[in-house]
């Protein structure tokens, strides 16, 4: 039979990798934040204030972003170690092998992730 079957050792391993970078990511993003430096003794210019905020406020973005991708691996991480890896939390059916090959830490089917990202953009 030729078809594709889907090495979930190997698919761990991208996942743990993933999560590792985006912890790392974290890490740094956080060592940036200039709310969360604490010598602020060193900030005396005046105006500097809007540039902290602006800086703060990129930083939160990002950070956001950087927490929502560790969500999705880490659920997917736990769909590996159950035994329900490549199934749509949300409609329960199997997520096609190409879309898992590109994003393996894909929780949810194409159709489910649009309509996911469709309300997430109506806000
Ligand atoms: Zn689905």
């Amino acid at each position: 039979m030729i078809g594709k079957i889907i090495n979930l050792k190997k698919i761990q391993k991208i996942v743990e990798n993933q999560r590792d970078l985006i912890a790392t990511k974290l890490a740094r993003l956080r060592s940036e934040d200039p709310f969360l430096i604490e010598d602020r003794s060193l900030i005396v210019e005046p105006g500097t204030d809007a540039s902290i905020l602006s800086g703060h406020e990129r930083i939160v973005v990002l950070e956001n972003r950087l927490k929502s991708d560790l969500k999705e691996i880490e659920s997917a991480l736990k769909k590996i170690k159950k035994g329900t890896y490549g199934k749509c939390e949300k409609c329960n059916r199997k997520i096609d092998i190409k879309r898992l090959e590109v994003k393996p830490e894909a929780v949810y089917c194409l159709k489910c992730e649009n309509e996911i990202e469709a309300k997430k953009g109506n806000k």
